[in-house]
């Protein structure tokens, strides 16, 4: 596919400008290069011209008129996105749903609520919270990421331990198919299992479907209390171990997030300071209605870390010394990106039983190939993000065998190249090992029936 020629995009624009206002359509130069990167450190690719729909009717106009056109268009939330989706890689318009940012309801009743696209999803979690309800998936990026990216990525989080993902939650949607047309697929009630679950097929789907313009998310009840514990170890191994003995013990905590040493490292200081020889932490996190059993469990936790090498075991006493710990967590990504230039976030999810043999390999790949290689994540359901940290173009090779390393290695151990980045452009080249020549060219012939011009999101997911 190539990049449409200035012509076409001017006859596009024209016509997008009969029935969208001026300022839903920009060109400016600086405007298409912020839409042309993400954070996957994947490169450049600015779109031609950026949309911003502020309504279901925009979304199916822009997507009829591009069809008309065969001019590629790419959905858009916040950016954030850590393989790549977003990104316009034959250029033609970005479809931005970011000004769609309305909750449009809460139902105490129903236990439901319903969302557009561009909510931010701490937004929703704080509202339902008000409510005292519960929308778990919690993907660290909740400060600033969107719903509908969320949907799309069918994103997770520490909390997915215990309750699951963003596809465990949305019960609803409705959706913009790549022609334009728009329809409603799933349900308003909790349970109900008529016909193919097009929601479960829809969530996750990377933006190469169709657009997501309201979702429809089922909610708990808040938990009534939350108890926070940091586990500190000298090394990753002993940690690693810890993480798979505590999901052994009868308790199911709702996060145990692992920092390796240079995590810990990185984020030393940012609000909480690590005691000198820790080469390792695990943040363990335990919620229910009932205060005094948690700290039981807690106590419990301890236990088993101590038994598997833990030096020390600190509870958070209030939520502010909590909100720190999570703070210096959250920003963990951010500080990794200060320690190198480059930083490309790996996200492979492992057999629980395998977390301490392939944490071992990644570190002992690492200093094989001399290079540094950070490895935190959501260890508690064997999701871990290794973190490839290089100063540029000159490592490039090292790092492109790092990498495939590490997705042989996944693969080896019975994993998947993605526990909740997505494919997306980053790991179009994996997925073919992973799950075969067939199952990829099933699933590329859903993607023809959708979209048989293959003008949304084009190049993602699969080989190029
Ligand atoms: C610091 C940091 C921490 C992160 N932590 C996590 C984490 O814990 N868990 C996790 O899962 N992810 C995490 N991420 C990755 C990222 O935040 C998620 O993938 C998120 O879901 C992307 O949302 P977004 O709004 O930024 O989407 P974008 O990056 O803009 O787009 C992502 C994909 O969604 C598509 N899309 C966007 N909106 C729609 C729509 N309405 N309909 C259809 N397709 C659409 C796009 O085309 C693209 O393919 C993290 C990222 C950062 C930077």
């Amino acid at each position: 596919m190539n990049r449409p020629s200035d012509a076409a995009i001017d006859a596009l624009m024209d016509e997008l400008s009969r029935g969208l206002r001026a300022d839903q359509l920009s060109r400016d130069p600086e405007k298409l290069a912020a839409y042309g990167h993400d954070e996957s450190d994947t490169g450049d690719f600015p779109p031609q011209l950026i949309v911003f729909a502020e309504r279901t009717e925009d979304v199916a106009f822009v997507l009829r008129t591009c069809q008309a056109h065969g001019v590629p268009v790419t959905p858009v939330g916040a950016r954030s996105g850590k393989s790549g989706g977003s990104l316009p890689l034959y250029g033609g318009a970005s479809l931005s749903l970011e000004r769609m940012n309305r909750i449009l309801s809460i139902s105490t009743e129903n236990l439901t609520a319903v969302c557009q696209p561009g909510v931010i999803t701490g937004e929703l979690m704080r509202a339902v919270e008000e409510k005292g309800l519960f929308y778990p998936p919690d993907p660290n990026s909740w400060e600033f990421c969107t719903l509908g990216g969320n949907v799309a990525e069918n994103a997770g989080g520490p909390r997915a331990l215990k309750y699951g993902v963003t596809r465990d939650y949305v019960i609803g949607l409705e959706w913009v198919l790549p022609s334009g047309e728009t329809i409603r697929v799933g349900r308003q009630t909790i349970k109900g299992v008529a016909g193919y679950d097009l929601v479960g097929l829809f969530v996750g789907s990377e933006g190469t479907l169709g657009i997501a313009t309201e979702i429809t998310v089922q909610l708990i009840p808040l938990p009534r209390f939350v108890k926070t514990a940091l586990l500190l170890f000298a090394d990753v191994n002993a940690a690693a171990k810890a993480v798979t003995a505590i999901l052994h013990s009868g308790i199911l905590p709702r996060t145990l997030e692992l920092l390796d040493d240079v995590s810990v490292a990185a984020v030393d200081g940012r609000g909480f300071s690590f005691p000198p020889g820790t080469g390792a932490a695990v943040l363990a996190e335990v919620d229910g209605n009932d205060e005094e059993p948690l700290f039981a469990e807690l106590a419990r936790l301890g236990e088993i870390a101590t038994q598997h090498g833990a030096t020390e075991t600190l509870l958070a006493a209030d939520g502010p010394q909590r909100e720190r710990l999570w703070a210096a967590r959250r920003s963990l990504s951010t500080s990794l990106r200060a320690l190198k230039r480059h930083k490309i976030s790996e996200d492979i999810a492992v057999p629980r039983a395998r977390i301490p043999e392939v944490i071992a390999q990644l570190k002992a790949m690492g200093a094989e190939l001399g290079l540094t290689v950070a490895t935190y994540g959501h260890a508690g359901d064997g999701n871990l993000h290794a973190n490839i940290l290089y100063d540029g173009p000159h490592e490039r090779a090292k790092v492109d065998t790092a990498l495939e390393r590490m997705v042989k290695l996944t693969l080896a151990a019975g994993g998947t190249i993605t526990g909740e980045h997505g494919v997306g452009y980053a790991k179009r080249a994996f997925i073919t090992w992973e799950q075969g020549p067939k199952v990829v060219a099933l699933q590329q012939q859903l993607k023809a029936l959708f979209d048989p011009k293959h003008l949304l999101n084009p190049g993602k997911i699969f080989p190029g």
